[in-house]
């Protein structure tokens, strides 16, 4: 039986769909910039609620998506060295790298743990000290706060067997590279809510400012979502570009500054590889050289390996670049499904691949 509020929720949908209808500009693209809202846009069938006029289209939002096949190939090589244990968030599992995945080589042999929380990971590392605990760090802000408590803890409790390999990114300096690139013409960004806690509304405004592309942060539910269109539609029906706050029961102007502290502490920017649209400057974080002990990079010598290649036909780096829709790709839905992925789009369970595939696209 629903809830009555999912009624309330449907009938306020409905006149935000009909709000936006009403003042819907000539035509306006608008990428959002995060796994969780590609996943609610198409569970909730946002698109299909949207005038023709307004485009909704999937950037580089999901972490695992945009991680390079020469990361995940750095940090399966470990999978062969004896008395490791690898250990990652759920959804690295099955992303294919060139010659193998953590699922593949657990199933050869490789002592690969699934972890809720890094702490899970230095967890194994008291409880195993013969072992070499590497934990995989990929993911946004959001994520590398948890990862720096597991360096400080791992560092504190001088729990010497535990390392992360970090493969961590961060969003604003994404946002700039695609629009510089000659990609999509994006008029508006849905931007991350998660994201956004933490590092808070102003880290938008050069971009609301240079580019003259409009920013509504947003929060998750149907409401939510379509309220944040309503905005974007209005700034652009105005000719504004603006930062603007949908997400304001979470979301401050300033973020978490506790949080960011900690990381800067632990973490330091450096250039990152992002699948699809290569090095941007800045966006990455490295360990810092005084917690160098515990980066799985320096502790192991690990190389970027050279023969990195995507997987055959996959279309995901042009995905992530807003250039491309699933349904461009002809291996999707065909070759390419959830239970038979060939890249990571469709391996995440925030992947856009993996979206339009469950829920379905335009
Ligand atoms: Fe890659 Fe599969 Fe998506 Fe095609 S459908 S872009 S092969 S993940």
């Amino acid at each position: 039986m629903k809830h009555i509020d999912e009624y309330r929720d449907a009938e306020r949908v409905r006149e935000l769909a009909q709000a936006i209808l009403e003042i819907a500009p000539a035509t306006m693209t608008i990428m959002e910039v995060c796994g969780t809202h590609t996943m609610a846009i198409g569970r909730f069938g946002i698109r299909q609620l949207l005038p023709p006029e307004i485009r909704l289209i999937s950037g580089p939002g999901c972490p695992v998506c945009v991680t390079p096949q020469s990361d995940i190939d750095a940090f399966l090589s470990l999978a062969g060295r004896p008395d490791f244990i690898l250990s990652s968030f759920g959804d690295m599992l099955r992303v294919p790298g060139t010659h193998s995945s953590l699922e593949s080589e657990r199933t050869n042999g490789a002592d690969v743990r699934v972890v809720y929380s890094p702490l899970d990971a230095v967890e194994f590392a008291r409880r195993c000290p013969d072992k070499q605990v590497v934990f995989f760090g990929v993911g946004f802000e959001t994520t590398t706060p948890a990862v720096t408590i597991a360096l400080r803890a791992a560092r504190e409790e001088n729990v010497q067997n535990f390392s992360v390999y970090s493969a961590h990114k961060t969003v604003p300096g994404a946002l700039v590279a695609l629009l510089s690139d000659d990609g999509p013409r994006v008029r508006g960004f849905l931007l991350p809510g998660h994201v956004s806690a933490i590092i808070g509304g102003n880290a938008y405004l050069p971009i609301a400012r240079d580019f003259g592309v409009a920013c509504v942060i947003s929060g998750f539910e149907p409401v939510d979502i379509m309220q944040s269109v309503l905005l974007l539609a209005r700034q652009a029906r105005d000719g504004r570009s603006e930062v603007e706050n949908q997400y304001k029961r979470i979301v401050t102007s300033d973020g978490n500054r506790e949080a960011r502290r900690i990381v800067d502490e632990v973490f330091e920017p450096c250039d990152a590889d992002w699948r699809g649209i290569g090095t941007i400057p800045g966006t990455g974080l490295r360990i810092r050289d005084t917690y160098a002990a515990y980066d799985a990079r320096e502790k192991f010598n690990i190389a970027s390996p050279t023969d990195s290649i995507e997987p055959n036909g996959c279309l995901c780096g042009e995905m992530l670049k807003g250039r491309l829709a699933p349904s461009d790709c002809p291996l999707f839905g065909a070759a390419c499904t959830p239970s038979h992925p060939i890249g990571p789009c469709m391996v995440s369970s925030e992947g856009t691949c993996a979206a339009w595939h469950r829920y379905g696209g335009y």
